[in-house]
C-alpha cells in the first residue's frame, strides 16, 4: 500500500489521465460524507477532464438527493447490471469513506474480486491492508476534507468548481455536526472557508439537509425521544430502540433515523448513546459518544462493527429485545470507564 502524497503525483495523475475505467464508490447506507466526498471527488476530477462514475451499494437518501450529480449515481441494489458492469471493466477504484470491503455488504464480493488498481480515500482507523494507494487520516473531519487535500496532493485545487465545493462542504458539514464535533483542527476551517469563496452556499445546504424532512421523520423523533428513550444516569448512558413495527407506522424511509442517535447526549451528563434498529435478519446498532470513551472499542468488542471513538457502528443478531439486555450489560460492565470519562 503506498501513500498518497505530493511526490506521487505526477504517478497518479499519469494514471487517471491514462484513460482507464474508473469508478468511485462508498459504504452501504451512504451517509452526507460518503455521498459529499464521492460527489467532490466526481466533480473535480470531471473539471480535470477524467471522467468516472459513481456505483454504490444501495439507496441515496433524500436530503443528499439534491446533491448536483446525485442522479447519475449507479446502485447496486436497483441497477445491479449495469453496477456489476461498471466494477467489472473497472481499472481504477476510489474506495472514499470506508476501511474494508465488509462496509460494501452486498457489493462486497464484486468489489473484491475486482483485479483493479484501489485507490482508498478514508478517515476511519485502521485500513484493510487490500488498497494500492491510499490517503488515510484519522486525525481528519471527514473524508470530504481528504478530496479536497487529494486536489491539493494533485495541484488541482483550481478544478473544484461550484459542484464539488457543495459536495465537500456538504460531507465535511455533516460529518462534524455542523462544525461542531471532530473538527479541532483549524485546516477543516480553512478548507471550509475556500470551499465558500468557490461559492458553497452554507445557508442553502443547512436547509436542504437539515430542514427538508417530512411530517412522519418528525413525528418518529418525538416518539423516540418521548416513548422509546431509556436513559441510564448511573452509566451516563441513553438508547433508544424502534422495531419495524414502529418504522412502519411512521413510513420509514432511509435517512429518516439521521441524527437520532446523537439526541441524547445534549442531556447533562450523558456521554454514551446507542440507537437500535430491527431490520429483518439483524440489529442495526449505532453508537456515539463524547469525549474519550471509545464507542468504537465497543462496535467492535460486542456488535460486529467498528468505526470512530466517538461514531461507530454495527449490528447485532440476535432479536431487539436481547440487543437492549446486551447492551445494558454492556454499560455494567464498563461503568467504571463511563463514569471516568472525560
Ligand atoms: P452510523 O451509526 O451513522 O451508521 O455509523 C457511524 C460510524 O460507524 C460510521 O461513520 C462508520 O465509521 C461506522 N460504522 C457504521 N456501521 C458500521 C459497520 O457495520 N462496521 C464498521 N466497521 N463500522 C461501521
Ligand atoms: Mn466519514
Amino acid at each position: 500500500m503506498c501513500q498518497i502524497s505530493v511526490s506521487k503525483s505526477e504517478q497518479i495523475l499519469a494514471l487517471l489521465k491514462s484513460n482507464p475505467n474508473i469508478i468511485i464508490t462508498t459504504h452501504s447506507n451512504p451517509d452526507g460524507d460518503a455521498i459529499g466526498s464521492s460527489l467532490g471527488l466526481f466533480h473535480m476530477l470531471k473539471t480535470l477532464g477524467i471522467k468516472t462514475s459513481i456505483v454504490i451499494p444501495n439507496e441515496i437518501p433524500d436530503f443528499l438527493a439534491w446533491l448536483p450529480g446525485s442522479e447519475e449515481i449507479v446502485r447496486f441494489s436497483k441497477q445491479k447490471e449495469a453496477a456489476q458492469k461498471l466494477i467489472g471493466e473497472a481499472n481504477v477504484i476510489f474506495a472514499l469513506d470506508f476501511n474494508g470491503p465488509g462496509r460494501l455488504e452486498e457489493m462486497k464480493g464484486d468489489f473484491s474480486n475486482s483485479k483493479a488498481i484501489k485507490i482508498l480515500i478514508d478517515h476511519h482507523p485502521h485500513p484493510e491492508d487490500i488498497f494500492d494507494w491510499k490517503l488515510s487520516e484519522t486525525k481528519a473531519s471527514s473524508t470530504a476534507e481528504l478530496v479536497y487535500e487529494f486536489a491539493t496532493i494533485l495541484n488541482a485545487e483550481s478544478k473544484i468548481n461550484l459542484q464539488a465545493a457543495q459536495s465537500i462542504f456538504t460531507g465535511i458539514m455533516t460529518d462534524t455536526g455542523s462544525f461542531s464535533y471532530g473538527c479541532s483542527n483549524p485546516r477543516t476551517f480553512e478548507i471550509a472557508a475556500k470551499l465558500i469563496s468557490k461559492g458553497a452556499k452554507v445557508e442553502e445546504i443547512q436547509q436542504q439537509v437539515y430542514n427538508n424532512f417530512s411530517e412522519n421523520r418528525m413525528r418518529l423523533m418525538g416518539h423516540a425521544l418521548t416513548n422509546k428513550m431509556k436513559v441510564f444516569p448511573a452509566y451516563r448512558s441513553a438508547f433508544i430502540s424502534l422495531t419495524r413495527k414502529e418504522l412502519n407506522q411512521f413510513k420509514y424511509k432511509i435517512g429518516d433515523t439521521e441524527g437520532l442517535v446523537n439526541l441524547p447526549l445534549s442531556i447533562k451528563n450523558i456521554i454514551f448513546s446507542a440507537l437500535l434498529i430491527e431490520n429483518t435478519d439483524y440489529v442495526k446498532v449505532s453508537l456515539r459518544s463524547a469525549g474519550n470513551f471509545e464507542a468504537n472499542k465497543i462496535c467492535e468488542k460486542y456488535f460486529n462493527g467498528g468505526g470512530h471513538i466517538n461514531a461507530a457502528g454495527g449490528k447485532s443478531f440476535v432479536p431487539l429485545s436481547e440487543t437492549e439486555e446486551k447492551f445494558i450489560e454492556i454499560l455494567k460492565k464498563h461503568q467504571n470507564e463511563l463514569k471516568h470519562a472525560r
